[in-house]
């Protein structure tokens, strides 16, 4: 990894990149929790949507991620060029 990595708008280097693992745990974190609740306020069968939301965000995460996040301008991008090249 010896890319630098810049941001495409404001061109500053000052990058938070947010990995699979990440996403994932950023957008499944609510719906997981909100499942759990009402599973145990309501249902149990709202637990059967826990898999299925960690599921769903795993799927989007092998598209959208690496996402990166500029914290000077916050623009995000996707690295959607993903050249292999040595
Ligand atoms: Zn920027």
């Amino acid at each position: 990894m010896t890319e630098v990595l810049k941001c495409s708008k404001c061109g500053k280097s000052n990058l938070w990149v947010m990995s699979p693992i990440r996403y994932i745990f950023f957008t499944s974190t609510l719906p997981v929790l909100a499942a759990l609740l009402f599973g145990f306020l309501a249902d149990p069968v709202f637990f059967l949507f826990i898999p299925a939301v960690i599921l769903t965000n795993h799927l989007l995460a092998k598209k959208k991620t690496p996402l990166k996040i500029c914290k000077d301008c916050k623009h995000t991008e996707n690295n959607f060029s993903h050249h292999s090249a040595s």
